[in-house]
């Protein structure tokens, strides 16, 4: 079974949106064990909609559509797919009816746009919809059809309309007419401080021993400036079987990389140090100069936050560091200085711990140090500690960078 999606929408071309929809489909179906092998994205133009799903009938088993399914007059998919069907456009009675009873709950008024989305190929079925939006459509190419056998699925632009109808029923078809019936269980783990090709040196043995043995699967990610995502994949014939292939496989990889994993799935690197110092019942407060105040906000964007986090500030300026945070007259850009604003703030702020970080995001040199200097402050008890870093690239990611890396450091 193959499958390929067709995403439609020129703002996708223009750039005036990310092509998101594709990239979930296509993990969903790598998860499934459902084969893709290509991806489109296309105008809203007719010919060129029909050009690319009849291109795409040609080299796979099944086709996901997404966008295109509104009221407007741009959004033509089910038009282009009942051509590419060969079929008539039906009104479906039960749909217009949830639509007016729709507009009807919310006292707004129906225009006839919106019974557009009432019309569905002949031979189709609907996958339902949330209250008030286009439905999706099953559309398997009719008896007769050069492609007879293949089947297209319409689903929404809007990502959450769309990850529900994907997920609840296309996956599920999908896996139904490919004799899928395995399951797929998946966890990531979430590192900092090794590189990519760090981490699958380290990991080595263990993956060449997953090719011999049946098992989970290991696959790298890197995410931009929030480490390196260790994913675990496997397929069992039941949810169970595949959680305890995973649970086991975790604690291989964390015997090997554990001191470097800092959280699962969608935990942040600020979810889990919020959690660290609650478990601990520990305050804390930051100093920050080159970060900016971007250490307080990853903080406080964690629910719960509040309980441990006193508050920050931000001394950009040196006699700011003098003045607010009672840090010695003198270089800035120094161990002592990092230190003394991590001992500084906590008193000032009434904290348990108190992080400081100073550094050169550049571009230009400051204390004749080039940029990715960087010195990261910790006060914890009777220990005032510090460590020099350097950080890569420009100046957003050497800030971004100082963020994570010392929120690590405190993690350790
Ligand atoms: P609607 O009923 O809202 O008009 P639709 O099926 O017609 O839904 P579109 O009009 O194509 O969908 O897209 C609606 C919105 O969904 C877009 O404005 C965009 O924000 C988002 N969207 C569409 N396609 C994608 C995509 N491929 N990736 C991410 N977001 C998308
Ligand atoms: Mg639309």
């Amino acid at each position: 079974m193959r499958c390929e999606v067709v995403a439609v929408g020129t703002e996708l071309l223009l750039g005036q949106i990310v092509d998101t929809n594709s990239s979930w489909i296509g993990e969903q179906l790598a998860l499934a064990g459902i084969d893709s092998h290509f991806q489109t994205k296309v105008g809203d133009n007719r010919d060129r909609i029909a050009s690319s799903l009849r291109q795409a009938l040609e080299r796979s088993d099944a086709v996901v559509v997404c966008g295109g399914l509104g009221p407007t007059q741009d959004d033509i998919t089910r038009d282009v797919i009942a051509e590419v069907m060969g079929v008539e456009l039906l009104h479906d009675e039960a749909i217009e009816a949830r639509i007016r009873a729709m507009f009807g709950s919310r006292g707004r008024a129906m225009s006839a746009n919106n019974l557009r989305q009432a019309q569905v190929p002949a031979g189709a079925t609907t996958i339902p919809q949330m209250p008030g939006t286009a439905p999706g459509l099953v559309c398997p190419m009719p008896p007769g059809h050069a492609h007879e056998g293949k089947v297209i699925y319409a689903v929404p632009g809007v990502p959450a309309e769309m990850r529900e109808m994907v997920a609840g029923t296309v996956v599920p078809d999908l896996q139904r007419r490919a004799g899928v019936t395995s399951v797929i269980a998946s966890r990531t783990l979430r590192t900092w401080g090794q590189s990519e090709s760090g981490l699958a040196e380290m990991l080595h043995d263990e993956i060449e021993r997953l090719d011999r043995e049946p098992g989970a699967t290991i696959a790298f990610l890197a995410s931009g400036i929030e480490g390196i995502k260790v994913r675990l994949t496997a397929k069992a014939a039941t949810a169970a079987e595949a959680e305890e292939v995973i649970a086991a496989e975790e604690a291989v990889v964390r015997s090997i990389i554990g001191d470097i994993v800092f959280g699962v799935d969608d935990e942040t690197m600020e979810h889990a140090v919020v959690s660290l110092l609650a478990e601990q019942g520990l305050t804390l407060a930051v100093a920050e100069s080159v970060t900016g105040g971007l250490i307080g906000s990853r903080i406080t964007n964690v629910p719960g936050a509040s309980k441990v986090f006193r508050g920050g500030v931000v001394a950009y300026a040196s006699d700011v560091k003098f003045s607010v945070l009672g840090v010695p007259e003198g270089p800035v850009v120094t161990e002592e200085c990092a230190r003394a604003m991590a001992d500084g703030v906590r008193k000032v702020l009434g904290a348990d711990v108190g992080l400081g970080v100073t550094g050169v995001a550049g571009p230009d040199a400051q204390e004749d140090l080039p940029p990715g200097t960087v010195f990261f402050g910790l006060a914890i008890g009777d220990r005032v500690e510090s460590r020099p870093v350097r950080m890569p690239g420009d100046r957003e990611r050497i800030r971004a960078f100082s963020t994570i890396g010392l929120l690590n450091w405190l993690r350790r």
